[in-house]
């Protein structure tokens, strides 16, 4: 029988990340200034990003190595292990084999780290003391936290006002690796007074904490501007998960049918599935790659492709990709880390060419495969995650009905430990969906910039 548990060495950790840009048959059109609408350069970005990290936005290199540095750090978590997820396969009675790459291992208890690490690394290097962020659930804090503590920056992070209130323990996180933690919107920058004039019970979100944390970058030269998720660059550094796992399944003398992975900006997903799109886009492999998210927010499924903001307020450069209007506020479900109104300008354009797919699904629905996958594996998933988790059970059932065998490889991109509260609300059989009314879509989408 094959191995349940399959490992890497530390020797047989990529060096490399990979950049998707070097190998997609269409490019998003290139991000535009606010403010003139012309094609951003470097120069624009300078006041938030260190150059490094401006050149991987923007490479078109196939292979971008890893500092030594960085993956000295990465050592202390990845590898992470491939899981075969046998006793899930057992209670599904599915022929499907399931596997899933699990990010819980981390110290932060996510993906995250993995951009974090690289991305406080270049700041440092550029000479810079203090990094300012948003975050939706917190994990993008407590990783960038955790970064800036290893790297001896300061770190200041917007947290949505919704999540700082479900999720405190986020908080206390953050703040034992010395970060400085202000629920958004809040009071210390314009664009957090402004939304707390027009209303001061405001649950914010995460393109008003962005408003917040580019603001606060901006106004302080000692201070950059650091993004957990929709970016290039971050989408990339993510790759080290799809590289391992198509290591690790080739272990098993496997390779998948089909990959997944949950989609709020879209880097766990981008992580886990690009390598594999290389394998689709340049050698025709026949692996379906899909990006779930929540039906309380259906960027990709429901979502207008073109030029949107990044943030509530405008100062971002205007991204090529799927959205739901800047100004859309996604009901306050339980994964608070999907609930962005736009998504990876890359994943968008590869769902948009139909080299990747989306699917959405109501939280209900989620947390019960959660808790089957929980009462299965014995590991509760963070509900983000918990997407990916359904989805990879939907195809289990799919292939049981047809009596066909199917790989199946998905990405648990966190832990579900700080998000018990939530399991609570579920067990009590109080999580309610909230399924958007076109109407309500419309208006957001009504006030897309003209370009
Ligand atoms: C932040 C987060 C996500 C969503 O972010 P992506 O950029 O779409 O990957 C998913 N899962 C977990 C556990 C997260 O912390």
């Amino acid at each position: 029988m094959s191995e349940t548990k399959i490992l890497l060495t530390e020797k047989e950790m990529p060096t490399s990340w990979y950049n998707i840009q070097a190998d997609m048959p269409n490019l998003p059109k290139p991000p535009l200034h606010p403010a003139t609408k012309q094609p951003v350069g470097p120069d624009d970005l300078k006041p938030l990003f260190p150059l490094e990290l401006i050149k991987q936005e923007m490479s078109r290199e196939r292979w971008i190595e890893i500092p030594e540095e960085v993956q000295e750090i990465y050592k202390i978590w990845r590898p992470s292990p491939v899981i075969r997820a046998r006793r899930l396969e057992k209670v599904l009675d599915t022929p499907a084999k399931i596997y899933y790459k699990y990010e819980g291992v981390s110290p932060s208890g996510s993906h995250k780290l993995n951009t974090s690490v690289a991305q406080v690394y270049y700041n440092k290097k550029a000479g810079i003391k203090r990094l300012a962020t948003e975050t939706g659930a917190g994990q993008w804090g407590v990783a960038l936290s955790q970064a800036c503590n290893f790297f001896g920056l300061e770190c200041t992070v917007y947290m949505v006002k919704v999540s700082y209130q479900q999720k405190p323990y986020r908080r206390s996180m953050m703040e034992i690796f010395g970060a400085n933690v202000f629920a958004s919107p809040s009071n210390q920058t314009n664009s957090g007074r402004k939304a707390l004039e027009i209303n001061p019970e405001s649950l914010g979100s995460l393109g008003m904490a962005i408003s917040e944390a580019c603001e606060d970058a901006v106004s302080r030269d000692d201070t950059n501007y650091s993004l957990g998720s929709v970016l290039n660059h971050v989408t990339m550094h993510q790759s080290v998960l799809g590289l391992e796992a198509r290591e690790q399944l080739a272990k098993a003398d496997t390779y998948p049918d089909v990959v997944i992975a949950c989609c709020g900006g879209g880097t766990n997903f981008g992580g886990i599935a690009f390598p594999f799109a290389h394998d689709k886009i340049v050698n025709g492999a026949k692996v379906r790659l899909i990006a779930v998210e929540p039906s309380a927010c259906p960027t990709l499924t429901r979502g207008h492709f073109g030029y949107d903001f990044g943030d509530v307020a405008g100062f971002t450069p205007l991204l090529w990709m799927y959205t739901l209007g800047k100004d859309f506020m996604p009901p306050g479900i339980h994964s608070g880390g999907l609930r962005y109104h736009g998504a990876s300008p890359l994943v968008s354009q590869l769902v948009h060419d139909g080299i990747a797919e989306a699917r959405a699904y109501g939280q209900t629905a989620v947390f019960n495969s959660a808790t089957l996958f929980a009462r299965s594996e014995g590991l509760v998933p963070a509900p983000e995650s918990s997407h990916a988790i359904h989805c990879a059970i939907e195809e289990a059932l799919a292939a049981r009905e047809a009596g066909e065998a199917r790989t199946i490889l998905f990405n648990l991109s966190g832990h579900g430990l700080l998000d018990l509260p939530s399991y609570d609300t579920f067990l009590a059989g109080k999580l309610i969906d909230f399924p958007l009314p076109e109407e309500n879509l419309k208006d957001a989408l009504e006030h897309l910039p003209q370009v």
